[in-house]
């Protein structure tokens, strides 16, 4: 199906909602989902917002604040995203953006979903780039969303303390035949030589990497779908 924007022009009331509420995915929906980077090269802007708002990523619909209405979604070509939310009574406009996890950047949507895709995929940084198509001057972004990934590890850890324990004692504990030891050296092997790899020595971000080994280990059983997993921890430190 194709999407159409309504521009809300000529007494057409505009939509006050991005997707009908029944393509707004289950936390199975998206656990199950197949991905690639074709999969998450967008056809357009309007295809990108509809793929986060299907996947509770942004807001599908917004209520001005004050006035308790429902905001309609409206084309603004001269801002970032095209589209803002707008209060057809008192005029507030809104980011498509809010209380998301993409509001502190200036990237497009579809480049940040790339980005987190090739971070879940444990990809190199310079096919990231390469593939988010991250220009020369952004190029600091990327590691700054390197480390939001990391951060959302991090708040996934102190929400599950009970797995946490579990997956410590599998890393204080290499030798306990009980859990598979050959994966969890595996990891920390291409955890350890992802840190020399991107970041020589620095013992700053060694816990911050500490973490995401903790996650992927903890997902290491679905692998090939730990974008799916991160997915849904976004879903869960960003409800919207
Ligand atoms: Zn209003």
């Amino acid at each position: 199906m194709h999407f159409k924007v309504n521009m809300g022009g000529r007494g057409v009331p505009a939509n006050t909602f991005i997707v009908n509420v029944d393509e707004i995915l289950t936390d199975d929906g998206i656990r199950n989902e197949f991905f690639n980077y074709k999969r998450l090269s967008f056809k357009s802007i309007t295809d990108s917002i509809r793929w986060c708002a299907r996947h509770r990523l942004i807001h599908n619909s917004l209520r001005c604040a004050p006035c308790e209405e429902p905001m309609s979604f409206v084309v603004r070509h001269q801002l970032g995203d095209g589209f803002r939310w707008q209060c057809k009574i008192c005029g507030a406009s809104s980011s498509l953006r809010k209380d998301s996890f993409f509001s502190r950047s200036h990237l497009s949507l579809e480049q940040i979903v790339t980005i987190v895709y090739g971070w879940a995929r444990n990809d190199e940084q310079f096919r990231i780039i390469c593939e988010a198509e991250i220009s020369s001057n952004t190029r600091n972004t990327i590691v700054d969303w390197c480390s939001f990934c990391r951060d959302i590890c991090e708040q996934f850890l102190v929400d599950h303390p009970s797995e946490v324990i579990i997956h410590e004692q599998n890393f204080v504990n290499p030798n306990d035949p009980e859990i598979h030891t050959q994966n969890v050296e595996n990891l920390w092997m291409r955890t350890k030589h992802k840190l020399r790899r991107q970041f020589g020595t620095s013992e700053d971000l060694f816990v911050s990497y500490l973490h995401e080994f903790i996650w992927r280990n903890k997902f290491r059983q679905v692998r090939d779908y730990l974008f799916n997993e991160f997915l849904l921890c976004i879903v869960k430190q960003y409800p919207i």
